[in-house]
């Protein structure tokens, strides 16, 4: 598989950090999977059969913030090798709370934690190196979830679930529109030993199929604010009563919209978790 990497530089009197925040979430909105902070800017990186140049012009002349002229320079990197160096030279060990390491086959094992996972991650999003795959995380790990039925909705790496699996969930399945994030997820499956992981390659109108004998007890959803959006109706109708859906992969601007079409669905507030900006809901179905 080929892929682009895209280096962004920019001028402006802003921080670069907000312009990296804001630049990616609209690269991650058109099919842009992987970014890495440089020392000027961002490189971003996409598939290339997700690659269109007219969705980027769209992207960077509707830029939200003022005064700010973005430049761009694009290079086709060929398939194999491009992962390896991705793997090696971004993807760090990542400790969440001194109690879960996520780390690849080929760094170190470390001691002394109660859940190590490993992914390879061959572009597939999800190696805790996103606020919002932490803070999903970290809401797995604070959850007692012997026995209980999850969907790992936009599961990338499907890290996620497979923390849910190795804290006790008795099945989880993870869909992704990817068919790359799916094969990955298969492959991180069999990797750290888990069973009872299903993966299914598609959107929102991949779940009702899967929860016509039991619904879940819980969603982890970590995609985007669109989608989430679009998309919140189908998993509230997968959830039990007293189920809960944990979402992120938003900012905590975007709070109040998301709860507002949350609660239109049945589903009530419980939690709330920010890091850096990004932000994370635990919405729970009424239990009548
Ligand atoms: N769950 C992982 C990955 C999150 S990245 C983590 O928490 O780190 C978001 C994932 O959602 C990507 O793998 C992307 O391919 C997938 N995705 C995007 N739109 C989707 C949709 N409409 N339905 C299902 N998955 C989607």
């Amino acid at each position: 598989m080929n892929y682009y990497e895209i280096k962004f530089t920019w001028e402006a009197d802003i921080e670069d950090e907000i312009v990296r925040d804001v630049l990616s979430a609209g690269l991650a909105e058109i099919g842009f999977e992987s970014f890495v902070d440089s020392e000027d800017g961002l490189t971003a990186y996409i598939a290339g059969k997700h690659y269109d140049e007219k969705k980027l012009w769209e992207v960077l002349g509707g830029f939200p913030l003022p005064d700010i002229h973005i430049l761009y320079d694009s290079t086709l990197i060929e398939g194999q090798d491009w992962n390896e160096e991705w793997e090696k030279n971004y993807f760090k060990p990542i400790a969440i709370d001194n109690k879960c390491m996520i780390r690849t086959s080929f760094h170190e094992p470390a001691e002394g934690y109660e859940y190590e996972i490993i992914i390879d991650p061959k572009m597939a999003f999800g190696t805790g190196n996103h606020e919002t795959t932490w803070l999903m995380i970290n809401e797995i790990l604070k959850t007692d979830l012997t026995g209980k039925r999850v969907l790992d909705m936009g599961c990338g790496t499907a890290v996620l679930a497979i923390l849910a699996l190795k804290k006790g969930a008795a099945t989880a399945i993870g869909i992704d529109i990817d068919e790359w994030a799916c094969k990955n997820a298969t492959e991180n499956a069999r990797l750290n030993n888990v069973r009872n992981l299903q993966v299914v390659l598609g959107g929102a109108g991949a779940i009702a199929p899967l929860a016509t004998e039991a619904r879940f007890d819980i969603i982890y959803a970590n995609i985007n604010r669109n989608i989430l959006l679009q998309d919140l109706h189908a998993y509230a109708a997968a959830l039990q009563p007293g189920a809960s859906l944990y979402m992120s992969g938003f900012y905590t601007h975007d709070i109040p919209v998301l709860r507002t079409e949350a609660e239109r669905l049945g589903l009530q507030l419980v939690g709330k978790a920010e890091r850096n900006d990004w932000a994370l809901l635990e919405m729970r179905k009424a239990t009548t």
